[in-house]
């Protein structure tokens, strides 16, 4: 028959069969094909591909959710003895990085995203690993990247950014000097609020490492939810451009209202980044948070009357979500940890979709009448 599919076939198959055993064994000694599908599957490989392309890294792995891209990938580098040093991180990275890492023996240090200067010693004084994290969350605050990976790879260090908040659309870490950019694909890639799913992008002989560590840990990606980050990607441009642009009007029309103190948008110039995230960043994101003229109470009023705006976790998808950080995503910090990093009870995160901007614009003026 004519004709091959336009989109990737879905191969379920776990193990594959081979004529005879001479070519088993080739397979099996050269990796030349497909063996069992916690190490490949024809699916996964084909959407790591398309990741790859899309960061400009000549390959990628795929996993079964972003924390499951971040731990195998920092475990592919560092052990026993060496040091890891981070700023300012996603929750449960910064929960493996200092309680897990220090307990199989691998020092580790986070720093704040306003100790710049202090990480650039540290990393004179030795580390095996920098683990970035840029634009950061709630605050949306924007490391200076290239400096801090060209100093790490002076002094032999492997450097990993999770780019998540970026997107492939808004941030090329290739030409920061990142050694592994890592996506939760359950964000932006993904797309549609549907899949968990993660991927590292970076060369071949890094690949190899974090495969060896994938293979081991069982955390590769499924063949059905490659297939929907492949469909996800499709639209992955032009997704992003139009949250780029509506996330960029409605801080501005935040930042007109009287109930609204500070909006933190990197796209607007008043925020402390704003000249490091022009130079870097193709787009500012969709991303931004604000505080309420409000109490903790007031905050909750104005989230229970988002109707259009769901509440809800997680971000990077068609429809816009708003989260309160102090009631969820940083509810486990200290009143005193939240202060140390800026979040107020009255800070509400916004992760906006690709909604008509006039009915977010309707829906978050109808909510702030309630405050
Ligand atoms: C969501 C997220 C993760 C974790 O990804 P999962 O797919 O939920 O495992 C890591 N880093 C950032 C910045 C995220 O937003």
């Amino acid at each position: 028959m004519k004709g091959n599919p336009v989109t990737p076939p879905v191969v379920l198959s776990a193990t594959y069969q081979f004529e005879n055993s001479d070519e088993l064994i080739d397979v099996v000694q050269h990796r030349s094909g497909y063996i069992y599908s916690r190490w490949d599957n024809p699916t996964v490989r084909e959407v790591e591909k398309t990741v790859a392309s899309l960061e400009g890294y000549s390959d990628a792995a795929g996993f079964g959710s972003g924390m499951a891209a971040i731990t195998c990938s920092i475990l592919a580098f560092v052990e026993k003895g060496n040091r890891a040093l981070a700023i300012q991180t996603y929750g449960e990275t910064y929960r493996f990085i200092n309680d897990y890492l220090p307990r199989i023996g691998i020092e580790a240090l986070e720093l704040s995203c306003d100790e710049v200067d202090r990480c650039a010693t540290e990393i004179e004084q030795g580390v095996s690993l920098l683990f970035l994290e840029s634009p950061m969350n709630p605050l949306l605050r924007i490391i200076d990247i290239k400096p801090l990976a060209q100093l790490a790879h002076d002094h032999g260090a492997v450097v990993i950014l999770d780019s998540t908040f970026a997107s492939p659309a808004n941030q090329r870490p290739i030409e920061l000097d990142v050694d592994i950019a890592i996506h939760s694909a359950t964000k932006y890639l993904g797309g549609h609020h549907d899949i968990t799913a993660g991927f590292a992008c970076c060369n071949k002989e890094h690949r190899e490492r974090i495969w060896k560590k994938r293979r081991m840990f069982g955390g590769i990606l499924d063949p059905m939810t490659a297939f929907l980050t492949w469909r996800g990607l499709q639209t992955l441009d032009v997704r992003v451009k139009r949250q780029n642009e509506t996330a960029m009007t409605v801080a501005q029309f935040l930042s007109t209202q009287t109930q609204v103190g500070t909006v933190y948008y990197p796209g607007l110039p008043a925020h402390p980044d704003h000249a490091v995230a022009a130079r870097q960043m193709k787009g500012f994101g969709g991303m931004l948070s604000f505080e309420l003229d409000a109490d903790f109470e007031g905050t909750k009023r104005f989230m229970d009357h988002l109707s259009i705006i769901k509440l809800a976790t997680s971000l990077g998808g068609v429809t816009t979500l708003a989260t309160q950080p102090v009631t969820n995503t940083h509810a486990s910090l200290s009143a005193q940890e939240r202060a140390a990093a800026g979040i107020k009870d009255s800070l509400v995160r916004l992760s906006i979709g690709l909604e008509d901007p006039e009915l977010l614009i309707d829906d978050l003026q109808q909510a702030l009448a309630s405050v």
